[in-house]
C-alpha cells in the first residue's frame, strides 16, 4: 500500500458541514504564483468585499519573497499582478482562483517569472493566430517517493498493458485523475482530454488548443489544479521527466503548434518551413525546454522509450522517435498542426511557447523589417 499523507485521512464529512456555511456575500480570492524554482506553484488566499468580475477587479498583492527562494531576506516583498482569473472548484462560486506575475521590489520581472517577456513576443506576432496544445505527462507517487501503486519491493509487470488501460491491475490512481479533469472544466481551464500513459502511475492530460500567452496561464493552472487534488488525495504528482530508471518511459510535455495559414489548406508548406527554422535552433531549444538548461531532459530524452536523442534534431510523419512529428492526419491533409516531443513534463509552457514563437514566426519578421 503506498504512503498516504495523515491530511488526506481527516474527516471530509467534518470539512463538509464547514464547506457548506453562507460566506455573507464575501468573496475568497486565491492567489498563484511560481516560485524562485521556476517548477513549484505557491497560493495564498485573501477576502474581497464582492465577487471580481473581471481581472481589474482584483487587487495587486505581495509576498515574502524570501520564503519562496526569491528575494534576500532584507528586501523581501515581491508584488503579486493578477493576470488571468478562474472558478475555484474547490471552495466553488463565487470564489476565484488567479493566477499572477511576480514582480522584484523595482516592479521588473522576477527571475523565474518567463510569462512578461512570452507575452511581449505573443504580442509581436498576434496576426499569425497562433495556437498551442500541450501533452502534460505526470507520475503518481506515495509520500514516500515511491510510485503510487507499485508493489514496495520489486516492481510491476514491464511496459505493455497500461497504456490507455483499464482494470485495476493497469490503471492505478483513476480517482484523481477523473477528479482532476473535472475541476478543470469547473474552473475554465480548457483541458483537452486525458490518458493513461505507457509506465504505470504515469498519466497525461492535454490542455488546448489555446492561443498565444494563454496556453502558459491554462497549463499552470492546470497544474496547480493537478498538485492540490492529489493533495485531497494523500498523495503526489511529479513532473521529473525520468522518475523511475530503467525501462520505464519517462514524462514530457508534447507541445503541438498551428498557425493561421498552418491550418488552412496548403498549410503543410508553412510546417515545413517552421520545422526548418527549428532544427537550426535545436541547442538553443533544448536550453529552454526544461528548468535546468538541458540537464533535466537528458536522464529523458535518449532515442529510447519513445523519444528523440537530445543531440538530434529530426522530423516526420507519424514519427514518435523524432524531434518533431507531424500528426498522420495533417500529412493527409497537408495542413493543420505539427507536435514538438521535446520540451520536458518539467517545462515552463511560457519559456516553451515564447521560443517556438519566435524561432518560427518572429526572427524572419525582424529580417523582414531590417531588409
Ligand atoms: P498525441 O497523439 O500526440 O498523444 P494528444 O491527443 O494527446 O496527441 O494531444 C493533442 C494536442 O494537440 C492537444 O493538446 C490539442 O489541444 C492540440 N491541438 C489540436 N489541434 C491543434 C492545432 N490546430 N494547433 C495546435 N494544437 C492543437
Ligand atoms: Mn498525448
Ligand atoms: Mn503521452
Ligand atoms: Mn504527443
Amino acid at each position: 500500500m503506498a504512503a498516504v499523507s495523515s491530511s488526506s485521512r481527516l474527516s471530509k464529512a467534518v470539512r463538509q458541514q464547514y464547506m457548506s456555511l453562507p460566506q455573507g456575500g464575501k468573496c475568497q480570492v486565491t492567489y498563484i504564483w511560481i516560485d524562485g524554482t521556476g517548477e513549484g506553484l505557491r497560493n495564498k488566499t485573501r477576502t474581497l468585499d464582492s465577487e471580481p468580475k473581471c481581472i481589474k477587479d482584483i487587487p495587486e498583492w505581495n509576498f515574502d519573497g524570501s520564503s519562496t527562494y526569491q528575494a534576500e531576506g532584507s528586501n523581501s516583498d515581491m508584488y503579486l499582478v493578477p493576470v488571468h482569473m478562474f472558478r475555484d472548484p474547490f471552495t466553488l462560486d463565487p470564489n476565484k482562483l488567479v493566477l499572477c506575475e511576480v514582480l522584484k521590489y523595482n516592479r521588473l520581472p522576477a527571475e523565474t517569472n518567463h510569462r512578461a517577456n512570452c507575452n511581449k513576443v505573443m504580442e509581436q506576432i498576434k496576426e499569425h493566430g497562433i495556437w498551442f496544445g500541450m501533452e502534460q505527462e505526470y507520475t503518481l507517487l506515495g509520500t514516500d517517493g515511491h510510485p503510487f501503486g507499485w508493489p514496495t519491493q520489486g516492481y510491476p509487470a514491464p511496459q505493455g498493458p497500461y497504456y490507455c488501460g483499464v482494470g485495476a491491475n493497469n490503471a492505478y490512481g483513476r480517482d484523481i485523475v477523473e477528479s482532476h479533469y473535472k475541476a478543470c472544466l469547473y474552473a475554465g481551464v480548457k483541458i483537452y482530454g486525458t490518458n493513461a500513459e505507457v509506465m504505470p502511475s504515469q498519466w497525461e492530460f492535454q490542455v488546448g488548443p489555446c492561443e498565444g500567452i494563454d496556453m502558459g496561464d491554462h497549463l499552470w493552472v492546470a497544474r496547480f489544479l493537478l498538485h492540490r487534488v492529489c493533495e485531497d488525495f494523500g498523495v503526489v504528482a511529479t513532473l521529473d521527466p525520468k522518475p523511475m530508471t530503467g525501462n520505464w518511459n519517462g514524462a514530457g510535455c508534447h507541445t503541438n503548434v498551428s498557425t493561421k495559414q498552418m491550418r488552412e489548406k496548403g498549410g503543410l508548406e508553412h510546417i515545413e518551413k517552421a520545422i526548418e527554422k527549428l532544427g537550426k535552433k535545436h541547442d538553443e531549444h533544448i536550453a529552454l525546454y526544461d528548468p535546468h538548461e538541458g540537464k533535466d531532459n537528458m536522464r529523458r530524452l535518449t532515442g529510447h522509450h519513445e523519444t528523440s536523442n537530445i543531440k538530434d534534431f529530426s522530423a516526420g510523419v507519424a514519427n514518435r522517435g523524432a524531434s518533431i512529428r507531424i500528426p498522420r492526419q495533417v500529412g493527409h491533409e497537408k495542413m493543420g498542426y505539427f507536435e514538438d516531443r521535446r520540451p520536458s513534463a518539467n517545462c515552463d509552457p511560457y519559456a516553451v511557447t515564447m521560443a517556438i514563437a519566435r524561432t518560427c514566426l518572429l526572427e524572419t519578421e525582424e529580417k523582414k523589417t531590417s531588409k
